[in-house]
């Protein structure tokens, strides 16, 4: 007998609540596309009361896609269920995901609620948000540090109010897999009418076991994992999806559970996500990273040639991570074009097709074969783009080993062209100083990393800077064969996003 473990995705709101990892309503609405093709059972798509923009896109997501249970969170207060209400209201499966903290520490220091306090406000919130909502997921915070006793109480309690899932979240990352294992087992004894209800685990990775851990609550009777692509989340993340699956799938004859998730997708979703959020996995990543089927040593290549099974415990295609069919070059025309990007998971018409195709020609007379990685970064590019506050008209950059680097740029801010010229101690200094005098204003740049997307000197050049205005960081991404023009697409981007969401304070909730 295999058990089937729902996969409830939080990358839209836990993932995108991690620093520079903020996307805006047309990246999250592709993103959420991307996890219905990948066949997860929910979406959290956000937290409806945090912030206009948040609102927006959760309303979006549930017009739009159709198959998986949109959830949105609120905290045990009438106004945020309200609000998660509102924002879920378009969606064909609706979910109210809401929480308290039940922890000592968290009751007195955070709180100051005594424990009938907790459960009378998590009762009253379960039941407020049963009315809005056929699905009601009630979360206790940092259940972890919690009473195991005191759980089964406020669990026990929001079960007979109307929850439908109820959610362990080790908040903090503290447990280690044999005492979340124990506190899941120990639940499903003691919680009133936990049979009746999904039995769901979030960990998260602070000493690096939040697969573990959540695998852990499989095995002691666990029936939905919260997780993110990639494993992004605030601190050292959330459990990754591609880890829990592929270890479900893989070892199905030990976990004897399985999900509903097409493998097949994971790389593309995957990737997406990277490119979007800006925030690339390491190498060595389990899964997507890009040496994951990567059998380099000699003797493992031997071994491989003369059996697969040998040294790879999954096949490469099982995650959908093989050469597309179709190679593009300069004669590809738009209809090629269009089925590629279709192949790669991307779907787009009408203008951002046509600009990412005027793209793709000017790469492909420069290059002679254009690979999948090369298309991803254009779509990326030209696609995932904010509202442009200001926009790159021209640059010019001398820079040299007998020179003082000097770069002209030349803005457009609504119809005004600005321009200005400045020295630096390089020729990405000089390119930033010369942007942020244009502005007016001085952008605290926290990171700046650059890459290859493909092999050869004829690869385009892909940055990713982030910059930083109070708490907050925004990411910026750009691409080009000039790395100096993808630093300057990279940093404007940055700086676009940040306007875009200076006049939004956002409320950060720690599930
Ligand atoms: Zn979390």
């Amino acid at each position: 007998m295999s058990s089937r473990i729902k996969i409830f995705d939080t990358t839209l709101r836990d993932g995108e609540q991690s620093p520079g990892c903020s996307m805006n309503k047309e990246e999250k609405l592709e993103v959420a596309s991307q996890l219905e093709r990948l066949g997860v059972d929910v979406i959290e798509a956000g937290f409806a009361i945090s912030s206009k923009g948040d609102f927006d896109s959760i309303a979006l997501i549930a017009e739009r896609i159709r198959n998986p249970v949109i959830c949105s969170l609120a905290r045990a207060v009438s106004k945020d269920i309200q609000a998660a209400g509102a924002a879920i209201k378009g969606a064909a499966k609706r979910r109210i995901h809401t929480f308290i903290a039940s922890s000592p520490i968290h009751m007195a220091h955070k709180l100051r609620m005594t424990e009938d306090d907790v459960v009378k406000a998590a009762v009253a919130a379960v039941t407020e948000a049963r009315h809005l909502a056929d699905e009601v997921e009630f979360s206790a915070e940092d259940a972890g540090r919690s009473e195991p006793e005191f759980l089964t109480r406020l669990f026990s309690e929001v079960i007979a109010a109307g929850a439908t899932t109820i959610n362990v979240p080790d908040t903090v990352g503290y447990l280690s897999p044999n005492e979340f294992g124990d506190l899941i087992c120990f639940l499903r004894a003691s919680v009133k009418g936990i049979d009746t209800v999904d039995l769901s685990v979030h960990c998260h990775n602070d000493l690096g076991l939040a697969t573990a851990n959540a695998l852990a609550g499989v095995i002691n009777g666990a029936t939905q994992i919260e997780c993110t692509i990639n494993g992004i989340g605030e601190r050292a993340g959330n459990t990754a999806l591609e880890e829990v699956v592929m270890a479900l799938h893989t070892r199905s004859d030990f976990y004897k559970a399985h999900t509903r998730i097409n493998t097949k997708e994971i790389m593309k979703t995957s990737r997406l996500v990277q490119h979007i959020t800006g925030s690339f996995v390491q190498a060595n990543k389990a899964i997507v990273g890009a040496n994951a089927f990567a059998h380099e040593a000699g003797i493992h290549q031997d071994g491989i040639l003369k059996s697969k099974r040998t040294y790879e415990i999954m096949d490469a295609d099982m995650i959908g991570l093989t050469e597309g069919t179709l190679v593009l070059g300069k004669h590809s025309g738009r209809h090629a074009f269009s089925q590629k990007l279709k192949e790669l998971g991307f779907n787009l018409s009408g203008d951002p097709l046509n600009k990412a195709f005027d793209r793709f020609k000017l790469l492909a007379d420069t290059k002679k074969e254009v690979s999948d990685k090369d298309l991803e970064s254009i779509v990326a590019d030209e696609v995932y783009q904010v509202a442009e506050y200001f926009k790159l008209k021209y640059i010019q950059i001398v820079a040299g080993n007998t020179t003082r680097p000097l770069a002209c740029v030349q803005l457009k801010s609504n119809d005004e062209l600005l321009e200005g010229a400045r020295t630096g101690a390089g020729p990405v200094d000089a390119i930033f100083q010369t942007i942020d005098h244009i502005i007016g204003e001085k952008i605290n740049l926290v990171d700046f990393a650059i890459h290859a997307v493909s092999g050869g000197t004829d690869a385009l050049g892909e940055v990713t800077v982030r910059v930083q205005d109070n708490s907050s960081i925004y990411t910026g991404r750009g691409s080009d064969l000039d790395v100096l023009v993808a630093s300057t697409k990279a940093y404007l981007q940055a700086i676009n996003k940040m306007l875009a969401e200076r006049s939004e304070t956002r409320v950060r909730p720690t599930v």
